[in-house]
């Protein structure tokens, strides 16, 4: 994935988001980090077009994230996951294909299926979200994003409401997904997950981009702030 991010500032109440510059090309997969209230959702939010920054620009693989088309391109997952209660997980992603993307009721059960197997849910696709564990429902919003078929995924600590377990279980389902071919941009304070899935970190420190590289910065930081941050790590 081509991310290009010229003079992003972007401000609430508060500025939150401080003349970000950014410049990568054909990482796969990139790993944001850093304390809470850093800046790491409004980033990804903005990224993934679901927030339109206050100035500057960014663009994904070419596309100007505010434009419409960007925006049905891409996956998000929250860090609860946010299926209908009353549907099933089939249905959570039927609803999306046939409503948003004009698919047939046959074309979208099977793409349903198809993505639900993938994340290991092929024996629970008739089950309510109520009726799965918290793991299987996070796996589940996962296969949505995915069935969409889009050219980002981002994923915002997606096992935040987790517990060990099942983070273990999301996460290494999220890892198998390297085989689809998908890019992914995804927080987590799960640091074993950050170094093996991500190719590239981005280390945010009070709303601006602290430190930056592989995931061998973690383990060996330049900058005071991320040598800090990773002490504190459990
Ligand atoms: P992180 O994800 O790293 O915890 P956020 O991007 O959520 O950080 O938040 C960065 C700052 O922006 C925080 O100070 C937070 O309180 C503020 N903020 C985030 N979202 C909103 C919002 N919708 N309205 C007002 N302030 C917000
Ligand atoms: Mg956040």
């Amino acid at each position: 994935m081509k991310i290009d991010i010229q003079n992003l500032s972007h401000s609430y109440d508060i500025q939150v988001l401080h003349d970000l510059n950014l410049n990568l090309e054909s990482y796969k997969s990139i790993g944001i980090i850093g304390v809470s209230g850093s800046g790491k959702s409004t980033m990804l939010r903005i990224m993934s077009g679901l927030e339109s920054p206050t100035s500057g620009t960014v663009r994904i693989n070419d596309s100007d994230v505010t434009s419409e088309e960007y925006r049905r391109s891409v996956g998000f997952v929250f860090q609860s996951h946010n299926l209908f209660p009353h549907l099933t997980l089939e249905k959570n992603i039927t609803l999306i294909l046939e409503k948003t993307r004009g698919m047939g009721k046959k074309e979208a059960q099977e793409q349903a299926c198809k993505y639900l197997e993938l994340l290991h849910l092929g024996d629970q696709v008739h089950k309510l979200p109520k009726n799965v564990s918290g793991g299987q429902a996070q796996r589940a919003s996962i296969a949505r994003a995915l069935s969409i078929d889009p050219q980002v995924i981002f994923l915002d600590e997606p096992t935040s409401a987790l517990d060990p377990v099942l983070t273990y279980e999301v996460l290494s389902a999220v890892k198998e997904l390297r085989s689809t071919g998908k890019a992914f941009v995804f927080v987590s304070h799960v640091m074993s997950f950050v170094r093996s899935f991500a190719e590239y970190v981005i280390f945010m420190h009070d709303g601006r981009i602290g430190e930056m590289g592989p995931p061998s910065i973690l383990d060996n930081p330049s900058t005071p702030e991320l040598r800090d941050f990773m002490e504190k790590e459990p």
